[in-house]
């Protein structure tokens, strides 16, 4: 029999004979298949039996107004009309150089040139190969090394994982990547009974301070996802340690990179959450928000100095000679104008306060929960952290897989949680309103006790 397309069953195991997911143990599959999803609409995926699925993670962390959003969607098909893609060195288009212009206008003040690229990995790529290039451009060889945080992430490529710190992704590629130097995580999960946030990140900072002491004659650039490290567990920090970073790098001659691929575009309560400390990076990495969710877009931000390092004759070999073939898609570039149009018409970011403030609401209520250990918020971030023990902080051994019951238990009542290990987390789309975030809480509620009963 022919497969029908139309039938979700169908189209699951035509799945299954062809596609190898992301992130995924296929074998998983067995016994819960992928589901296929024909539309989505606001903060609804749906599947082919009409049943609906509240996106309560964005998609990874990616939408930001809502699926098939029609006005991001309209801007989508005016330039697939006009301009689907041209090569970007030795040509240029409109939706590029505006989306260029208007970032420069609302990240910190300083970073004036935009470098794109298509993922977000590949932005962490460029901004590592730009920063040790900028050295060697100045005369300096000597700095081919890069200081990261533990329970950091930036990517899968190569370059990305070995700066990234979450042994379940990095520790068999180990042989394949370069060495970094590795300092410890001002994450506030770990700070000692009746530390402040403030007081622990100033603590870890310490450690930091002391390796750029060391290292700094051999560190091209730090790398750090700011406030929440997302991928690491939502693991968050005070802005302090931002803000005495970049003082030390200053200091110490070492560039900051800034990866706001996760927390940019409003995420943590303000734009971009280098705001929260008054700081400007060297490097400032953007994807995920940046299109809305529509399309892979990144780019790299940076300022005057380093740009100058490689202004030159072509014969002095100074260029930055890294391309990707859909650099600044003209669908993508028009998509993010359309994003940015949104947040400066509709006012998210303090719309989102107002949201933000009701999750943390319904989300502490959790807190009492006996395998509870911490319920966290940087804004439009809520984590649910579980543990074995909740006086100590002892997690559950990760073969038991509990995250993975609350995600079954969610998606049978129309909820997609996608916990990371055993940290149940809420990232919505903005365009979430009151009773859905009830619905989230209330489901992960359910799920956590069903999770934690044995
Ligand atoms: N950096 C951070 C902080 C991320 O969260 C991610 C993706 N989760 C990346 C980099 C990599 O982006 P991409 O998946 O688009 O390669």
């Amino acid at each position: 029999m022919n497969a029908d397309p139309n039938n979700p069953a169908d189209l699951a195991t035509r799945d299954l004979r062809r596609v190898w997911h992301p992130c995924t143990q296929m074998k998983d599959h067995e016994s819960l298949p992928p589901i296929p999803i024909r539309r989505g609409s606001g903060v609804w995926l749906e599947d082919f039996d009409g049943k609906r699925y509240l996106d309560a993670i964005s998609s990874w962390w990616v939408n930001l107004f809502g699926h098939a959003n029609p006005r991001i969607a309209a801007a989508l098909a005016d330039q697939a009309a006009t301009l689907e893609h041209v090569i970007f060195a030795g040509f240029t288009h409109e939706p590029a150089v505006r989306l260029a212009e208007r970032l420069t206008t609302i990240v910190p003040r300083g970073l004036t040139r935009c470098f794109f690229a298509d993922n977000g990995s590949a932005a962490v790529e460029v901004a590592l190969k730009m920063s040790f290039h900028y050295w060697r451009n100045r005369g300096d060889s000597r700095k081919t090394r890069f200081i990261a945080l533990a329970n950091g992430y930036h990517g899968e490529t190569l370059g990305a994982l070995a700066v990234g710190d979450v042994d379940l992704y990095k520790a068999l590629y180990r042989p394949l990547l370069m060495d970094v130097i590795t300092a410890p995580s001002p994450d506030c999960y770990r700070r000692e009974p009746g530390e402040s946030w403030e007081a622990h990140s100033l603590r870890k900072f310490e450690l930091m301070e002391r390796l750029l002491e060391q290292h700094a004659g051999e560190v091209a650039a730090v790398i750090v996802e700011p406030l929440v490290q997302c991928a690491g567990g939502m693991r968050m920090y005070h802005p302090v340690y931002l803000a005495r970073l970049r003082e030390a790098c200053d200091r110490h001659r070492v560039h900051l990179i800034a990866d706001e691929i996760a927390v940019g575009f409003g995420r943590t309560g303000t734009m971009f959450a280098c705001e929260q400390a008054a700081v400007t990076p060297d490097f400032l990495c953007l994807s995920k928000g940046l299109t809305g969710g529509f399309l892979p877009l990144s780019v790299v931000m940076t300022n005057d100095e380093v740009y100058d390092a490689f202004y030159d004759e072509y014969t002095a070999l100074r260029a930055f000679l890294h391309s990707h073939s859909y650099t600044a898609n003209p669908l993508a570039c028009r998509v993010a104008l359309a994003t940015l149009d949104i947040f400066a018409e509709e006012n998210t970011i303090a719309v989102n306060r107002v949201k933000a403030a009701h999750l943390g609401r319904r989300a502490r209520e959790l807190e009492a929960h006996p395998h509870v250990a911490e319920v966290r918020q940087c804004g439009m971030i809520v984590a649910v952290e579980l543990a074995r023990i909740k006086a100590t902080r002892e997690a559950y051994p990760w073969q038991e897989r509990r995250g993975r019951r609350v995600h079954r238990h969610a998606l049978g009542r129309g909820v997609l949680l996608r916990p990371i290990g055993d940290v149940v987390y809420f990232m919505p789309p903005y365009v979430v309103d009151e009773a859905q975030m009830d619905l989230i809480v209330d489901t992960a509620a359910e799920g956590i006790e069903l999770a934690t009963c044995d």
